[in-house]
């Protein structure tokens, strides 16, 4: 029988355990494994790097809910992206969609680039631009969908089509979305990545990564590597990331209905110049969001009237939205993309690309929609009381 999502996420990887009949994994806070004699592991457990069964637990569970054959987890979401790059050898080039998380950004820019790695920034919502750019060189295209903090859509099956022609893989980083929303290996991605410190953790509690594929072939290069070059994370912390897994179809509704009375609540305020939400007919990709995704997430951009003054004290006035970096948890965070997890770019690279002075970025948690509001309505007045109205 082929379950759903909501019921992968509680048993996926996670039979009792066969000794007690403990209904949570254990966590195997093991290094090594005695063996039973010489060159005699039990049930193939050597040593943790390479193996662990709490870490294997949560690698299936994730698998499952991306309908993949293989999960591989990391101690980060930059470690599982590097992860990728072994798939590449020098003289290689990377496709890489144009908006894409700032850390993803200084990995091609800074460390790729240091081994004859050249990544092309491209609008990968634009596919001519896509074609254009794809060439006998383009060993991979790197998508992030929606984009951080403009939320612009690519269209994945349409891009996978394009590489697919030239023999280029796709991966996709999916955390935004969560698989409870969006499943790229069903769009045609040859991998999914995830930063598990966001939605799949979903507490603010630990940083981790991973990977899911259905293809043997990669499994095998990841695996390989995820026990050669070591950045996995502890058995504590899969357990937290398959602890947040369980709830992750829950969570991800709860912010989305959130998310959504927000930003209708945002659209019609008079201090509001323009919100950006995936679930608002006036999202120029509105359309393709429906199609591309079963929930329209829980992140909102949008920007206030005036700029950085009218910004930070909107910011420095909220109660229940923290100011902070980061996403996915089930505390709302509010930050100022300009002056925080944006400062490195240009002011002038930020401007063209569209992040304004003036644009907020939201993560909307669990907490009660109205709440919420209300603790943006207050913060509203007080940021534009000098300036407008
Ligand atoms: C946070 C994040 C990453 C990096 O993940 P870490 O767990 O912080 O290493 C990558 N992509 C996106 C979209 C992110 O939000």
């Amino acid at each position: 029988m082929k379950y759903h999502l909501e019921t992968l996420a509680i048993h996926a990887g996670q039979d009792p355990e066969a000794m007690t009949g403990a209904v949570t994994v254990p966590i195997f806070q093991t290094s090594t494994y005695a063996q039973e004699g010489l060159g005699q592991p039990r049930l193939g457990y050597e040593y943790s790097r390479t193996n662990n069964p709490t870490r294997q637990a949560y690698e299936q569970c994730l698998a499952a809910l991306e309908g993949a054959r293989h999960g591989i987890a990391f101690a980060s979401g930059m470690a599982a992206t590097n992860n990728c790059m072994y798939l590449l050898q020098s003289g290689d080039e990377v496709l890489v969609s144009d908006d894409v998380y700032g850390g993803t950004f200084r990995f091609f820019t800074k460390v790729m680039s240091k081994f004859g790695v050249k990544a092309h920034f491209v609008n990968t919502s634009d596919l001519a631009e896509v074609e254009k750019n794809l060439t006998s060189k383009t060993k991979l295209v790197w998508v992030e969908s929606p984009t951080n903090p403009l939320l612009k859509l690519t269209d994945v099956r349409a891009v996978c089509k394009l590489a697919k022609a030239k023999g280029a893989l796709v991966i996709v980083d999916n955390t935004f979305m969560s698989p409870a929303f969006q499943r790229p290996l069903e769009l045609g991605a040859d991998m999914v990545m995830h930063s598990a410190t966001k939605y799949l953790g979903g507490h603010s509690d630990l940083v981790g990564g991973i990977l899911a594929t259905n293809s043997d072939e990669l499994n095998e290069v990841m695996r390989f590597h995820q026990n050669a070059v070591g950045a996995i994370p502890g058995p504590f912390d899969c357990w937290l990331a398959l602890r947040g897994l369980k709830t992750l179809a829950v969570r991800m509704q709860a912010h989305a209905k959130n998310a959504q009375a927000i930003a209708d609540y945002l659209e019609a305020h008079p201090a509001v110049r323009q919100v950006i939400y995936p679930g608002l007919a006036s999202h120029p990709q509105h359309a393709l969001a429906r199609t591309q995704m079963h929930g329209f997430g829980g992140m909102i951009s949008f920007e206030i009237k005036g700029g950085i003054e009218e910004a930070k004290t909107l910011v420095e006035s909220t109660k229940l939205f923290l100011l902070a970096e980061s996403l996915g948890g089930v505390e709302s965070l509010i930050e100022v993309p300009a002056t925080m997890t944006h400062a490195s770019i240009p002011r002038e690279r930020r401007l063209e690309m569209g992040i304004a002075d003036g644009l907020i970025r939201l993560s909307v948690g669990i907490e009660n929609s109205q709440d919420l509001i209300g603790d943006l309505e207050q913060a509203l007045k007080k940021a534009v009381s000098k300036t407008l109205v």
